[in-house]
């Protein structure tokens, strides 16, 4: 089955970033879509206010400025009350300015071109008034029936131009309402449509990125738990997203690493049990055996007996001081007594402790030590330690026959160009059974033994004393070959 997550290997930031940028561009159609249609609205809200119901209110305005002039025309033609005619003068005027405003706000085609037919006929209404003004005051005669006939089917003419502009305009308000009410029910509906959307998107991008964080993360929850109980077996297997990924790799070297150190310990619990448990036993039996009388007659054996527990005992001490040294290095609690130290009598006192136990294996001993080498600042007994630790190991792997040489010579440390450190290099070499590849930086770590009997602690604390003294420590080797063990410190 494919795993759903590989599919879409995503960092949390990605996925995080996605949802937001999916529910963001949901947002911003939905705004887009809105703005569109209240500018639409308004649109056709400015419309309506601005020219339909100023043309409705000027055709208006106009009816009642012509039914004015009209009637105050007629006034006048009967009375010749001057009064009427200024009358009619303000009325003609009222419609000049009435009819040039409906001029400019009229926008529609088919209303302005009645209007055109509007002031036609409004033209000639207006000469026949006024001509008919100049014949009575000029006391001409004239056909006033016919003429009276002509002038009310203009005006009745005029007065259905304008009633039908008005409801042409009417008309053309109450589609631009129509429209208005269908885009305010399309936005209304879109939007409630598209704001559900955007909430289930929402809600479905923040459960689906919670559930493929989440999951991962119950996953390494479940994972510490087992290794609380102690249970480093089962790896974790953690796809998407990367940075989890990467977190559950960590997690799994650290398991790994766990059960090496577990498996170390136990290993180490069961070679400390034996090497506490061996020398107990030979002083149990050395101290049964000398309580005997048999054995309590013989000076020989007893003599021997008392060797066997005095090199017991002090077996017993180096491991339990071992133990002692290296727990005290690492909590950093080894008090280093630092003095200047001729490196020469140090060695020369280990090879000379060392030399009976060479010559009885029939191994050669070398020395190599140039007079002038520098002094070093150190602690003489840790470094007495150290060089006991090498020369005793390489005593021990070894077989009879080989050689073991101690060597050493001054050295410039290069890693800083301006300021290069001057140190003594120190070298114990063999013609032993070697070292493996694979375990030539191992075997400094504590409790890591490959071969023959011992703690494994040896070239722990060699290495915490070297590093601590601003030295280094390290092994060249060739199975079957020999090792050569090399320390540096520092020159003063
Ligand atoms: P131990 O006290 O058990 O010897 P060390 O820390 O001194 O522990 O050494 C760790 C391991 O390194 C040993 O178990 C051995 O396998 C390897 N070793 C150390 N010195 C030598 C050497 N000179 N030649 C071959 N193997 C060595």
């Amino acid at each position: 089955m494919l795993n759903r997550n590989a599919k879409l290997n995503l960092t949390i930031f990605q996925r995080l970033s996605l949802g937001y940028l999916a529910i963001l561009i949901v947002v911003i159609c939905l705004s887009g879509y809105s703005i569109w249609k209240l500018s639409q609205l308004n649109q056709i809200a400015r419309s309506l206010s601005s020219v339909d119901i100023e043309t409705i209110r000027t055709a208006n305005n106009t009816k009642d400025a012509l039914l004015s002039l009209a009637a105050n025309g007629e006034k006048f033609i009967v009375s010749r009350d001057k009064d009427f005619f200024q009358q009619f003068k303000l009325a003609e005027e009222f419609m000049n300015t009435n009819m040039r405003l409906m001029d400019e706000v009229l926008s529609d085609q088919i209303n302005k071109q009645t209007f055109i037919v509007f002031r036609d006929r409004y033209k000639t209404y207006l000469a026949d008034t006024k001509k008919e003004f100049q014949w009575i005051s000029n006391q001409k005669t004239y056909d006033a029936y016919a003429l009276r006939q002509r002038k009310t089917k203009r005006l009745n003419e005029l007065i259905t131009d304008l009633d039908k502009i008005i409801r042409m305009v009417r008309g053309d308000m109450q589609k631009k309402i129509r429209t208005a009410n269908t885009i305010g029910n399309e936005a209304f509906h879109f939007t409630i449509f598209a704001t559900l959307t955007a909430i289930a998107m929402a809600l479905l991008i923040a459960f689906f990125n919670a559930r493929n964080i989440n999951d991962p993360v119950v996953s390494l929850m479940k994972g510490t738990q087992r290794i609380a109980k102690g249970e480093f077996d089962i790896p974790l297997d953690i796809s998407s997203p990367p940075e989890i990924k990467a977190l559950a790799e960590s997690f799994n070297r650290m398991c790994a690493r766990l059960k090496e150190v577990d498996q170390l310990k136990a290993d180490f619990i069961a070679r400390m049990s034996h090497e506490l448990r061996t020398p107990l036993a030979s002083i149990r039996e050395a101290t049964s055996l000398l309580l005997t009388d048999r054995i309590a007659s013989s000076s020989v054996s007893r003599n021997n007996l008392l060797i066997i527990i005095r090199e017991e005992c002090e077996r017993l001490i180096r491991s339990v001081n071992s133990i002692l040294d290296l727990s005290r290095m690492e909590s950093g609690m080894m008090d280093f007594q630092m003095e200047k130290c001729s490196l020469p009598p140090l060695l020369k006192k280990n090879i000379t402790r060392l030399q009976p136990i060479a010559s009885k294996k029939g191994i050669h001993l070398r020395v190599k030590i140039p007079p002038d080498l520098p002094v070093v600042f150190a602690d003489w007994e840790k470094l007495d330690q150290v060089v006991g630790n090498l020369l005793g190991n390489a005593l021990k792997y070894t077989p009879p026959g080989g050689q073991i040489t101690v060597s050493a010579a001054p050295k410039t440390q290069s890693t800083d160009v301006q300021n290069p450190q001057e140190m003594v290099e120190v070298c114990i070499a063999d013609t032993g059974c070697g070292i493996a590849e694979q375990d030539m930086t191992t075997i400094f770590e504590k409790f890591r033994k490959v071969k023959g009997k011992g703690s494994g602690l040896g070239l722990a604390i060699a290495r915490h004393i070297t590093l601590a003294h601003g030295g280094d420590i390290w092994v060249k080797s060739r199975p079957g070959k020999g090792s050569a063990f090399y320390f540096t410190l520092p020159a003063v």
